[in-house]
Formats: structure tokens, sequence, C-alpha cells
């Protein structure tokens, strides 16, 4: 291996600008807000809000989970949300019933923090880069720009076509000029497929999917992952036997989830700074 694609740096990177910017939304009077809405939370899930509740805390910006027990009181509790406009930022804690997932579609595009809604995807796929993106799947290319991975004309293979990962990582890529091929779990020859990628990112939820023998010599891959064996966080790849045949890998854990955990933060962020803008244009005259 060449390069260790850790995500700490980026992520630092990342961060370096938000004590600023908050200072500037305070001098506006404005404090960004997220609302967290979950439907019967489990263990795994708490302590991933947990974390996001401490990075809100760490930055000034306000957070309330909403946990709900029934999906009556989650479209009650979500009815309320939506008419608070104290909460700039609002975002899902999936799994859900896909009829309370497509409720993040009756907010304002911009307070959808996840980038998840038709509205912020539409966009995403047309070109549109100033808008909220999922965070993991804008994760996977902040790392791959901040190491200098070029992909334009690139052979790039994503394994899963998740709403989150792999899906709003196909405008993204295109952006960068690469060659997108997307699998699943029907795809068929899978091998051959992977064998010709220059840069492979998996993200399935299976440890040790993606093997040494499987990828080409010098590929680049980008482990999206998170599970747990015997109490310990792995990947979805063979770090130990891919790391090296590969030129560069990420880590986990240390890679994507980083970097996502700041992207979060990041849009919240920017969604508020939107709001300020547009609070400003309104008071300028033509
Ligand atoms: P998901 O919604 O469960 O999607 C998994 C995808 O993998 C699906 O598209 C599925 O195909 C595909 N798949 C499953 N088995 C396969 C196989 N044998 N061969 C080929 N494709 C297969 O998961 P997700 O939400 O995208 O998350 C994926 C992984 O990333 C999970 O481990 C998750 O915990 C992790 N994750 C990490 C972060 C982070 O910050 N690092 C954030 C979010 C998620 P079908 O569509 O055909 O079923």
């Amino acid at each position: 291996m060449e390069i260790l694609l850790e995500g700490k740096t980026p992520a630092e990177q990342i961060k370096s600008s938000f004590e600023d910017r908050m200072n500037y939304l305070k001098k506006n009077d404005f404090c960004p807000k997220l609302a967290v809405l979950a439907l019967n939370m489990e263990d795994a899930s708490a302590s991933y809000v947990r974390r996001i509740e401490n990075n809100c805390q760490k930055y000034g910006i306000g957070f309330k989970l909403f946990n709900t027990n029934s999906d009556n009181e989650f479209v009650g509790t979500f009815n309320q949300v939506k008419s608070n406009s104290e909460y700039t930022s609002i975002m899902f804690q999936e799994p859900l019933p896909k009829q309370l997932a497509n409720l993040i579609n009756q907010i304002e595009e911009n307070r959808d923090v996840e980038g998840v809604s038709d509205a912020n995807m539409g966009k995403l796929f047309k070109g549109d880069t100033n808008v909220n993106i999922p965070c993991t799947s804008r994760a996977v290319i902040e790392i791959l720009n901040f190491y200098k991975i070029d992909l334009k004309g690139k052979n790039v293979v994503v394994i899963g076509r998740s709403n989150i990962v792999g899906k709003p990582l196909i405008p993204q890529l295109l952006n960068m000029n690469a060659t997108v091929t997307i699998c699943h779990s029907k795809t068929q020859n899978m091998s051959e497929i992977i064998k010709k990628a220059d840069v492979v990112i998996v993200a399935v939820g299976n440890s040790n999917f993606l093997k040494k023998d499987m990828i080409k010599d010098d590929a680049v891959v980008v482990d999206v992952g998170i599970n747990y064996v015997n109490g310990k966080l792995v990947g979805d790849v063979d770090y130990e036997n891919v790391k090296d045949k590969a030129f560069a890998i990420t880590p986990v854990p240390g890679g994507v989830g980083i970097v996502t955990n700041a992207l979060l933060i990041e849009n919240i962020i920017a969604s508020a700074e939107r709001m300020v803008k547009k609070k400003e244009e309104k008071w300028v005259k033509e």
C-alpha cells in the first residue's frame, strides 16, 4: 500500500472552518438547531445519535431528539417540528417505514440536512452541488479529493445502491469524470467487474466482503462498511490482506466514518448560512 486514506486529516480540514462560520451566524442572531426524529430507536442508533448530539454541542449547534413510539406519534411530532422554524435542520433516524421516511419531502429542501429528499437528490443528479448531499457519499468524495486521487476516465465500481451511499455517489463520481458502475445483490459476474476497477467503493454491510483476490493490483479501495464482529468495529473489506495489494485504502475505523460525522455538522452550518443569505437578500434593494 502506498497511501493510507485515513479520515482524520480531511475531517480536521473540514472542521477547521466551523468556528468562524458559527461566529458569523451568531453575529446575525442565527443559531442552527438540529431535530432528529426516530421511531422506537435501538441501542446501536442511540449511540450514533449521541455522537451527533456531542458534535453539535461542541460547535454551539442546538440539538433535540424526538424518539417516538408509534407511526402516529412520529407524524404528529414531525408536523410540530416542521412548523417550528427554530429547527433549521431536520433528520430522520433510519430504519423507518417508507411512508414515514417520505415525509422528508414535505420540508423545505434546505432543512433536509441529509440531502435525501426527492428535491435534493434530483438537483444533485442534475449536477447542482450547492445542496445538502448525503454525508457518507460525500465523505467518500472528500477523501478521494483530499488525497488527490484523480478519477478522470477511471473505472470506478461502487458496490451497494442505497439512497444514502451508492445512488448519490453516481452524480458525484460522474462530476469527477469517472466511468461509474454500480453493483448490488443481483449483479451477475461481479468479480469480473470488480477486477477491472481502478477504484472500488464498498458499501454492503458485510464484513470481509471484498477480498484480496477480487481486486486488481494497485486498485484504490474505499471501505464504507460498518460491522461489529465479536464486539470489534470492522468494515466490508478484508483489510489485513487487501492492504498489501491496493495502492490506497481507507481504514475502518478511522476512514469514511470520521469524515461523515464532520460533514453532517458542515451540512447543518451550510443550511443555516443559506438561510441567513436569503434573509439578507430580502432586505437588499434591487
Ligand atoms: P443498505 O441500505 O443495507 O444497502 C446495502 C447495499 O449492499 C444494497 O444495495 C445491497 O444490494 C448491497 N448488497 C448486499 N449484499 C450484497 C452482495 N452479496 N453483493 C452485492 N451487493 C450486495 O446499506 P447502506 O445504508 O448503504 O450501508 C452500507 C454499509 O455502510 C453498512 O455497513 C453501513 O453500516 C455502512 N455505513 C457507513 C457509514 C459511515 O459513515 N461510514 C454511513 C452509513 C452507512 P440490494 O440493493 O440488491 O439489496
